[in-house]
């Protein structure tokens, strides 16, 4: 589902900074190759991503969920001198394409992709971190949450996407099981004292939140 109508959808993208030509090729092989294209973050939300990690300059991110890449390259593009993005997914299919686009991005020194269920990855990280990204199976997001929290710099972020659910959030009536986890996910990240928070209404929605 757009929140936005097509023709706004295709005026701010004319008007946000291109894709490179590598996220470009990534993009199209992921919709040619890959199962649930509609997972990649995208022109406009992988250059909200670049953003974000510019306005940061992190040391170290961490995200929940590489897929193919994509939102780990526009990340990265942010990160200060010196500085390190991990990337964690449980798909080892995959494991080839995203290597050797993050070394045709020039950025495969940068990253430390791991391989594996996040949930056993994260207690294992002995970093701190100034950005974090969760992206991954939606059930554990809280799980997620309450892994890396200890683990952010005061001052640093947290992003948490698909937090619209392509609006089902708000859907009167019968709520199936994924959205009312999301639900959820949403009212606790708003009540949580530790972060002060705020909902991008953004592609699927972007959940962004500061720890204090
Ligand atoms: N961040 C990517 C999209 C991620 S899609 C982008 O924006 O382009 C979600 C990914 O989470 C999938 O690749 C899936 O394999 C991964 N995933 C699901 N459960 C996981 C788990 N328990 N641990 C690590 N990765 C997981
Ligand atoms: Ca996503």
């Amino acid at each position: 589902m757009d929140f936005l109508s097509e023709e706004l959808q295709r005026y701010v993208e004319e008007h946000t900074t291109p894709e490179t030509e590598l996220l470009q090729k990534l993009n199209r092989e992921t919709h040619a190759k890959v199962m649930k294209p509609r997972m990649l973050s995208g022109h406009l939300q992988g250059r909200i991503l670049s953003t974000f990690s510019h306005m940061i300059k992190p040391e170290n991110i961490l995200e929940i969920g590489t897929y193919t890449g994509y939102s780990a390259i526009c990340m990265a593009e942010g990160l200060r001198d010196g500085g390190k993005l991990y990337t964690l997914d449980i798909n080892e299919e995959l494991e080839t394409m995203v290597r050797s686009y993050f070394k045709e991005a020039g950025v495969e020194d940068k990253i430390d992709y791991r391989i594996g269920n996040a949930l056993d990855i994260i207690p294992g990280l002995n970093v701190m971190f100034d950005l974090v990204f969760i992206d991954a199976d939606k059930v554990n997001y809280s799980n997620y949450f309450d892994l890396v929290i200890d683990k952010v710099n005061a001052g640093g972020f947290i992003v948490a996407d698909n937090v619209l659910w392509s609006g089902k959030v708000v859907n009167e009536g019968k709520t199936d099981k994924d959205t009312q986890v999301m639900l959820d996910f949403n009212s606790r990240m708003h009540n949580d004292e530790r972060v002060e928070n705020v909902l991008f209404p953004v592609r699927d929605g972007l959940m962004v939140m500061r720890k204090l």
